[in-house]
């Protein structure tokens, strides 16, 4: 099963960034081809024909496989960026950390009002990163698709809290 074969690569780096953080360390799976295929194919799977026109992949982890996932399914990819990366005009997003702020940006060009836009990322923790980036894209007129995260971390919840966004929720590994 494809969540055995991504939790028997992923690795727990203790301590980091900070003191007291476990980071799942996704990077094993990057060198397996077999495995990345595999992935994007139980994402196509899982989509089961949702209706998805651009995919939405969120800086940076949510790159890696939001590309290839657009590119098997014949729609464009735009990347969900922080602050001050994209060069051309830009709508933002400012939202809430545990401390402070962050902010994210997408291309006002990155897709036409009323398109169905899928919002993948590495993983969902809190789900912060990517409510704030379904809540730009809808302001920005997009309906979402649906998220799609290799690893979920189910013990901070993230899923309950994007629940109400949309109920296409695809969690490979959790
Ligand atoms: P959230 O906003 O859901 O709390 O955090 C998810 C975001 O933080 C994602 O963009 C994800 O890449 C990053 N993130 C948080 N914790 C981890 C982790 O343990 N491993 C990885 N690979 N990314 C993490």
């Amino acid at each position: 099963m494809i969540d055995q074969q991504i939790k028997a690569v992923i690795r727990d780096i203790h301590d980091f960034p900070k003191p007291g953080i476990v980071f799942k360390d996704i990077t094993p799976i990057l060198k397996e081809p077999g495995l990345c295929n595999a992935i994007v194919d139980a994402f196509i799977n899982q989509l089961n024909g949702t209706r998805v026109d651009v995919v939405a992949g969120v800086e940076s982890r949510g790159f890696l496989f939001g590309l290839t996932l657009a590119n098997k399914l014949g729609v464009p990819f735009v990347p969900v960026r922080k602050a001050g990366k994209l060069p051309y005009a830009i709508k933002q997003k400012v939202y809430e950390l545990e401390y402070g702020t962050a902010t994210i940006e997408l291309h006002t060009d990155a897709f036409e009002p009323g398109q169905h836009v899928l919002i993948h990322d590495d993983l969902l923790a809190t789900g912060g990163t990517v409510t704030a980036a379904s809540e730009l894209i809808q302001e920005m007129g997009g309906i979402i698709a649906g998220f799609s995260f290799v690893i979920g971390l189910n013990f901070l919840n993230g899923k309950e809290r994007i629940a109400s966004t949309s109920n296409k929720i695809i969690v490979l590994a959790e």
